[in-house]
């Protein structure tokens, strides 16, 4: 039983390595920022409820977030374990998790931090294209899907997020760096705190944050 938490501006990479990371150790994949788009797609209060925020690149109000990843890990498939993606994003929520993992006798054992330079992260975000059906990321330079507009793991369709326009992903970065990066020091006071490198390909990062996390003996 493992919980991990990752932290990276948007576009540094979080979504796709939490992913492989939950994959690879049998984890329950817990992204805030994915179930908020599903309830949007699907249309449900919780959707019409995060709309502006989400356009806006601005955060959900945390009494909606806090509410809903505390009722994700107390569902029983929880249990074996958890990566947490897009969350915590400040430190009322950081706090409101290990708390609620205290509750159950849990606790966050390792905070992967992906950095990656401003640069890169607005070349990256610019041409990024989302699949509707399994959120599934990809880039139309860096990345690009192997029949236009198709996601290559399941055949979706492939849109560009409303929030990766210019003026949502500025207001995106500027929220992370006066919210999410206290969260740095948190962990690190913790010592919990493993940072990673997130220049270069997909592959090379995922190889460095195994390197991280394998060295923890988890
Ligand atoms: P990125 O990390 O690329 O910005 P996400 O998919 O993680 O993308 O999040 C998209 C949007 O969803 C955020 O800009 C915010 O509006 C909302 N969101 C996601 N996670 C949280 C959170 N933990 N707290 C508040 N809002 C959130
Ligand atoms: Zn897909």
């Amino acid at each position: 039983m493992v919980y991990i938490v990752f932290l990276g501006a948007p576009g540094a990479g979080k979504g796709t390595q939490a992913a492989s990371v939950a994959r690879k150790l049998k984890l329950v994949h817990i992204a805030t920022g994915d179930l908020f788009r599903q309830a949007l797609e699907r249309g449900t209060e919780l959707g019409l409820a995060v709309k502006s925020y989400m356009e806006k690149g601005v955060l959900v109000p945390d009494q909606i977030t806090i509410g809903m990843v505390l009722e994700r890990i107390s569902a029983p498939d929880s249990g074996v374990g958890a990566v947490f993606d897009g969350f915590p994003r400040n430190l009322k929520q950081a706090e409101a998790l290990d708390e609620a993992l205290a509750r159950q006798g849990k606790a966050i054992d390792k905070a992967v931090h992906i950095g990656v330079s401003e640069e890169a992260l607005l070349k990256r975000l610019g041409g990024r294209r989302v699949c509707r059906q399994c959120q599934a990321p990809c880039h139309v330079s860096d990345s690009p899907p192997r029949v236009e507009g198709r996601c290559d793991k399941c055949g979706g369709e492939l849109y560009q997020r409303p929030d990766d326009s210019e003026e949502s992903i500025k207001k995106r970065l500027e929220v992370y760096s006066d919210e999410t990066t206290p969260l740095i020091d948190y962990y690190r006071r913790a010592g919990k705190l493993l940072e990673v490198a997130g220049e270069g390909g997909v592959e090379a990062v995922g190889k460095r944050i195994v390197a991280a996390l394998g060295g923890e003996r988890l």
